[in-house]
């Protein structure tokens, strides 16, 4: 049997797969299995933020495999310290981490905080947790129900109870009472659509959940590491949240979770707990790709390559006004509205036929998630790639 029959008849079929195998990968250039290469502006939905292949990256993981990869959380895991280490130091807050596994974990770490620090001295338990109805936290039972899209809740249930889902940022106030145990936002929606919040709601918001001691939870499974040009969009949207979430892009390509807060005191030992978070495995590639990242960042690099994407994506989106409508998003999380959603899907499968690889978000917005260390050449391919796909619409 080939791949594809392997696939079909041993995999479950929760995923509707693009027809592409790919094999290897060099930075942003992705090669599939008849030898075609591809520009690669998803880089695995965000994740693989050093580029495939990376040579240093490689490297670290490959020492470590060599020693030792995994001896649970009871014991020190020097790797975890130092990546720890490492993130709240990019970041510049104050916090402490938790290592899980993916988003969706990192977010049920967050949202186990909140509800345990909402059972801090009180009578009132305050158990529930604001989130905005275009939001997406992940796939687990209660972080699907914690996602406001309505279209997510369709069977599963009973969900764990109290989530309470707002319009937006400015409709949060009203939904506040003395049962809100935390609020939980992303600074720009992924796959809701590449959504950046209005930076002024946002400020004003964490100055009145600050005012009523309501914690403030920043999923930043897709924005964090780099993505938006600051470490963490927090820093970007310039307020101090007192959970930050993080997955995607932090490890490059190896599954890793974190749940980075101020709260450091109020999960004791035993009240959580993950078997493979933050393994040495997992937390070599999050110290390898942190150090790369804040080099690009401190050299300039990162902004450059940012400036120069967009330069090409402004030119792409002015000679095809007529199928899109809107350009969004920040640093190398960005988009184009297409005019409608059946377009959006022959732009892709065109895309990908043309040898450049792109994502959809929401109904409507073509998403580019590049790798930060795409170079000028694989930019401009991948928009010549993407100039062909669309001119034969
Ligand atoms: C992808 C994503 C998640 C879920 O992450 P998984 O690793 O798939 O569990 C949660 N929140 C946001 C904002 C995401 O983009």
């Amino acid at each position: 049997m080939n791949i594809k029959e392997l696939d079909k008849k041993y995999v479950l079929g929760t995923y509707g797969r693009g027809d592409v195998e790919f094999v290897s990968g060099d930075n942003a250039t992705l090669t599939d299995s008849e030898g075609k290469k591809y520009i690669d502006f998803t880089s695995g939905i965000g994740v693989v933020s050093v580029g495939h292949a990376n040579a240093r990256v490689n490297k670290a993981l490959c020492e470590q495999l060599s020693k030792i990869t995994h001896t649970s959380n009871l014991y020190h895991i020097a790797p975890q310290a130092k990546a720890a280490e490492a993130i709240v130091k990019a970041s510049g807050y104050d916090m402490a981490c938790f290592f899980a596994n993916s988003g969706a974990e990192a977010n049920e770490g967050a949202i186990k905080i909140l509800r345990k620090h909402g059972e801090r001295d009180g009578e009132i338990k305050r158990y529930k947790v604001i989130t905005l109805k275009h939001s997406f936290h992940g796939r687990t039972i209660t972080t699907v129900k914690a996602t406001g899209q309505e279209a997510m809740h369709n069977y599963f249930g009973p969900f764990p109870d109290g989530f309470v889902y707002a319009d937006d940022i400015q409709s949060i106030e009203a939904l506040l009472d003395d049962h809100t145990a935390g609020v939980m936002i992303e600074l720009i929606q992924g796959e809701g659509g590449v959504e950046p919040q209005d930076k002024v709601q946002v400020q004003a918001l964490e100055k009145l959940l600050k005012s009523k001691n309501i914690p403030l939870v920043v999923d930043e499974v897709q924005t964090g590491g780099y993505r938006t040009g600051e470490f963490t969009a927090s820093q970007l949207y310039g307020i101090s949240p007192e959970i930050i979430t993080l997955a995607k892009g932090v490890g490059g390509g190896v599954p890793i979770g974190i749940v980075m807060t101020t709260l450091k005191n109020v999960l004791s030992a035993g009240d959580h707990g993950s078997t493979f978070g933050g393994n040495y495995l997992s937390s070599t590639a999050v110290c390898s790709v942190t150090e790369i990242l804040n080099e690009l960042k401190a050299s300039g690099e990162l902004e450059k390559t940012s400036t120069y994407f967009h330069s090409v994506l402004d030119g792409f989106y002015a000679n095809n006004k007529k199928l899109f409508t809107q350009k969004v998003g920040i640093g190398m999380m960005c988009g184009l509205r297409v005019i409608d959603a059946d377009l959006l899907a022959r732009i892709m499968s065109n895309a990908k036929d043309n040898g450049v690889m792109v994502l959809r978000a929401g109904r409507n917005t073509l998403r580019f998630l590049p790798p930060l260390t795409i170079t000028k050449e694989e930019i401009d391919a991948g928009f010549k790639a993407l100039s062909t796909a669309v001119s034969t619409l």
